[in-house]
């Protein structure tokens, strides 16, 4: 007897609705059943979403249940409970892009293997032990892998992914089926980056439902000044640092941020602005440059390498830049690592590249910038900061504009806001301003993680 409860069509946040981590949405579509995402947050001590909204709202017995796993790319916030997941989905098919599923292996390996990342880029992982290699294995292995533009067919629904830009992989996944169609953008980027090109859909795309990530969409993004004034302000900075025989450190995070600042560098070079320097990989951003590179994405060349085995021990004859992940500087990271080495000499520089969590120490050091010779505790150790202190900012994200623009575009009868923070009360609000410029065309809802929304 077919349940009246699997016939609606649902949008359930389990995570990442309200809040940015542990992207995890439950859709039901036409009565098939699909995850999109299944993430973690990182700094906190409840990492997973809460799958158990699920069965408390009576949605679904079990994960097993489920007809398809859809992933729209590999960063951890979006695939890191899949060991979790796939515990009890043993049988559900996963979907991603081949990258991403380089890219999910990548970070689930390193989370088993790597000290580093389980201490430093997964800070307070309690359940860590649960993480074994067998179902990383099995995770990574239930994945297929999808070409973009190639619908596959899920239970009553077909399946395609398209190019969402963002980094290497990272796919927009659109669902149609006989009782509406869903665009869900994952993490999307507007515009062209050096590593992979701005978002991609068809013309003519039909859609009901778009769920999409508001990231900047209820707060002012950090990236609005003038990119290229941007670029002459840090080429000029890493000039100076160089010219006075010192080392440049830009922490970075491993999987898209690293490979980008590692090519606007080596753009500098080659076009004359910058004399030649070398330009040293370090840390996880080593693999996933190795991932990019097989992808056909050409990173490494005479400027462009990885830092050699022990490269940390032999700095004193470098005069070059290190990229080097944690973004944030995390403790005990290659980065910090780096940093409590280069901090004391003020002739070195650490120039960090992007976001910063208010608590990361990354920010910590970014607020002594002022106050030389200060201590700054890293690793747990006290070193004195007389290295030079910055931060700039090289993406180009755009905010609510990106956003209302892909509305416009798709122009769909709803949409849902996933993956931000509305309950910042800043000057930008993305669901204000949707309500506003398309008044009575689109319903507009805010995602709450454990709200239904049936549509
Ligand atoms: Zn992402
Ligand atoms: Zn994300």
């Amino acid at each position: 007897m077919v349940n009246i409860r699997d016939m609606r069509n649902l949008f359930f946040s389990v995570g990442g609705g309200n809040e940015i981590g542990a992207s995890c949405y439950f859709v039901q579509l036409n009565g098939t059943k699909f995850l999109l995402d299944a993430g973690i947050r990182l700094h906190t001590d409840s990492i997973y979403p809460r799958f158990h909204s699920l069965y408390v709202e009576n949605l679904l017995d079990g994960l097993w249940e489920l007809d398809g796993i859809l992933l729209s790319h590999g960063h951890i916030d979006h695939i890191g409970s899949l060991p979790f997941v796939v515990e009890e989905a043993q049988d559900v098919p996963i979907y991603a892009t081949l990258p991403t599923r380089e890219i999910v292996g990548l970070q689930l390996n390193q989370s088993l293997t790597s000290p580093t990342f389980k201490h430093a880029e997964l800070v307070d992982f309690p359940r860590v032990k649960e993480f074994n290699a067998l179902r990383v294995q099995r995770a990574i292995e239930n994945i297929t892998p999808i070409e973009w533009y190639s619908p596959i067919t899920c239970e009553t629904c077909q399946i395609t992914f398209f190019p969402a830009g963002h980094i290497l992989g990272a796919s927009m996944v659109y669902i149609e089926s006989d009782a509406g169609n869903i665009l869900f953008t994952g993490d999307f980027t507007p515009f062209d980056q050096l590593t992979v090109p701005q978002y991609q859909l068809p013309d003519d795309l039909d859609v009901d439902l778009l769920i999409t990530e508001s990231t900047y969409g209820y707060q002012e993004s950090p990236y609005v000044a003038d990119i290229d004034e941007e670029r002459e302000h840090f080429a000029q900075k890493i000039d100076r640092c160089l010219d006075r025989g010192g080392i440049v450190l830009i922490p970075a995070f491993a999987i898209g941020r690293s490979q980008e600042v590692a090519l606007i560098l080596r753009n500098l070079i080659r076009n004359g602005r910058l004399k030649p320097f070398t330009i040293c990989i370090d840390g996880l951003a080593q693999v996933a440059c190795d991932i990019y590179q097989d992808n056909g994405v050409q990173l490494f060349g005479h400027e462009l390498g990885k830092a050699p085995q022990d490269f940390i021990d032999a700095l004193d004859a470098f005069n070059g830049v290190i990229i080097a992940s944690s973004g944030m500087l995390l403790d005990n990271s290659m980065s910090a690592r780096y940093a409590e080495e280069l901090l004391p000499d003020p002739r070195n520089a650490i120039f960090f590249s992007g976001y910063l969590d208010e608590e990361s120490p990354g920010r910590k050091l970014e607020r002594l910038r002022e106050s030389k010779g200060q201590r700054f505790r890293i690793n747990e150790r006290d070193v004195p900061v007389h290295a030079d202190v910055d931060t700039y900012r090289l993406s180009a994200h755009t905010g609510s504009e990106g956003i209302l623009s892909l509305i416009e575009r798709v122009t769909p009868k709803k949409v849902i806001f996933v993956h931000g923070y509305p309950q910042y009360k800043t000057a930008v609000n993305i669901h204000r301003e949707t309500c506003r410029r398309f008044q009575n065309r689109i319903e507009v809802y805010q995602a709450n993680n454990g709200m239904p929304i049936y549509f």
